[in-house]
């Protein structure tokens, strides 16, 4: 194994959206799979501190990561490909970076020198790319750099990473490009000219592209490869073609074909050898050979944008192929969802998810769903805000407190069943100030959870505010709504279950964040089991 750590920095040329993250994330995958410990960071070129405060319409997903980091959303994916948690050191944002900068500067450190963009700002980004190989915990690290090349908040990060190649020298760094070949249907033509330009534009920062990745919908003629080699000064085996695949998780076994895995060791130094991807080819023959097929309906008020539940939708991929079922997510937007029209829209679902969210737009949509779920036994899963509907639904409708509601909605309503902890009461900045994180949570022996878990205790990842009330927690319990998990420090409710419905359940905590393609989570592996359960069911009754 190595001893120096090596660096691989992915940039994107031509346009956003190519997917530099599943790219970094794949080619880690073929680098783990060779007994590489490889790990990946993201560097986003925004200011903000973190994507905690961006509304999901803007940014996609917050992905949550163990020690409480609020990052990007390709974190999910790094997490899901690799089976590795992620941290805070994972993702870094130009915001953080100038804070930190600008604390040093206040504390005196930089002895009365001029603070620049250079050295000062690119001194701290080259320090957060290091520090994360400088742990000793990993042989490789890749960093993904946000935004797309010439973008001007861009160029401190292209300036860190020419600097660093010629400190850290050619065998410990290079350089990936991912660029975009059009197809131009007119002239029946796949055109190399934008990714030239691209090429032409990082090296006007002083970097070159040791490979080219370039996303394409048809496949690449040699000929067309060599001219890229020719005109972007990189050898023909390192332009790499990255053509549309069905699913994501296709893109490992792509890039192994092409040989991007080899074409990396080799100019690192470092040995090649076959990747074990049986694991990964399990779950993707188990994916694409589904047996039966489920619905489950998304309630949400972001459906608009599908990145705005990556993870719930990563995490019903990984449990569908578990089960061996195609799960259809059905989106259905929370805002349009009311009493009269229901039973026409959530009838025909096996399964039904009340999404995360804030605010108190749609609410009133995913309380009516959680009330038709309930009382038509159809299989429920409410996800943190979900699940403060599911308890606010079941104190309006069974217990007949008419006004019940988060505080977080209404603060003047007589029975905040969901309310804010004290702690949380003086607080007035957004950013970074909800429950993040792991927590650990006991679960009640014999209750679904503790069957769905196998175990007395776990650990899942939180992001909000507000909480079960524990003030009505007997009577809520009375009726017929149980507290299944607790947090042991805090008496906090995690988990709610209806155990005269056939499956209904409330967590307080996002299960969807540490659900991985090696490890699917087991609360969704046992909702689709449920779901199917119910589809079976129905069908049964309406075939007698
Ligand atoms: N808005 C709710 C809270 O802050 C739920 C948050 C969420 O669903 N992530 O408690």
């Amino acid at each position: 194994m190595t001893t120096t750590t090596k660096y691989i920095f992915v940039t994107g040329g031509v346009t956003s959206s190519l997917g530099k993250g599943i790219i970094a994330a794949s080619l880690a995958k073929l680098l783990q799979a060779q007994g590489y410990r490889t790990t990946i960071q993201k560097l986003d070129p925004y200011i903000n501190i973190d994507p905690g405060t961006l509304n999901p319409y803007e940014h996609g997903e917050c992905y949550v990561t163990d020690d409480g980091a609020e990052t990007d959303l390709d974190l999910g994916h790094y997490e899901r490909f690799l089976n590795v948690a992620t941290s805070q050191a994972n993702n870094v944002t130009t915001g953080r970076i100038y804070q930190s900068v600008i604390d040093k500067e206040r504390r005196g450190e930089f002895l009365g020198k001029t603070v620049q963009v250079v050295p000062h700002i690119t001194d701290e980004i080259k320090e957060r790319v290091q520090k994360l190989g400088r742990s000793g915990e990993f042989d490789i690290v890749i960093t993904e750099i946000g935004g797309t090349v010439g973008d001007i908040e861009s160029l401190p990060y292209i300036e860190a990473v020419r600097q660093l190649r010629w400190d850290l020298g050619e065998k410990n760094a290079l350089v990936i490009h991912l660029t975009l070949v059009p197809y131009l249907s007119a002239a029946g033509e796949l055109k190399t000219k934008p990714t030239q330009h691209s090429v032409k534009t990082l090296m006007e920062s002083g970097v070159q592209a040791d490979i080219l990745v370039c996303r394409t919908e048809h496949e690449l003629p040699m000929d067309l490869r060599r001219k890229l080699a020719l005109f972007c000064n990189v050898r023909e085996e390192a332009v790499i073609q990255s053509i549309d695949a069905s699913t994501i998780y296709d893109v490992p076994n792509l890039m192994l074909e092409q040989g991007l895995d080899t074409v990396v060791l080799k100019k690192l130094g470092l040995e090649s050898h076959t990747p074990d991807l049986t694991r990964w080819n399990e779950f993707l023959k188990r994916h694409k050979n589904p047996k039966s097929e489920v619905t489950i309906g998304l309630i949400g008020k972001y459906v608009e944008l599908q990145d705005s539940y990556k993870s719930i939708l990563e995490s019903f991929i990984h449990a569908g192929a578990e089960n061996e079922v195609k799960v259809n997510v059905e989106p259905i937007h929370s805002e349009y969802l009311n009493e009269d029209n229901i039973h026409a829209k959530l009838s025909h679902l096996n399964g039904v998810l009340v999404a995360p969210g804030f605010g108190e737009r749609g609410i009133e949509g995913k309380i009516a769903a959680v009330k038709y779920v309930r009382e038509n036994n159809i299989p429920f899963l409410g996800i943190c805000l979900g699940m403060q509907m599911a308890v606010i639904e079941f104190a309006r409708n069974v217990l007949n407190l008419k006004d019940a509601n988060s505080t977080e909605m209404d603060p003047e309503t007589t029975s905040p069943v969901i309310a804010l902890m004290e702690s949380q009461k003086d607080v007035t900045e957004k950013g970074g100030t909800m429950r993040l994180g792991s927590w650990t949570c006991s679960l009640k022996v014999n209750s679904m959870a503790h069957k769905v878990y196998k175990s007395n205790s776990i650990a899942e990842r939180h992001r909000h505010r507000y909480e079960f009330n524990n003030s009505f927690k007997e009577q809520i319990e009375a009726a017929g709504m149980v507290a299944t998990g607790i947090n042991p420090e805090t008496n906090l409710v995690e988990i709610v279950e209806i155990p005269e419905h056939p499956w209904f359940m409330g967590v307080q905590y996002h299960p969807e964040y540490k659900s991985t393609v090696a490890n699917p989570h087991p609360l969704f592996i046992a909702f689709v089991k449920a779901a199917l359960k119910h589809k079976k069911k129905n069908q049964g009754v309406s075939m007698a």
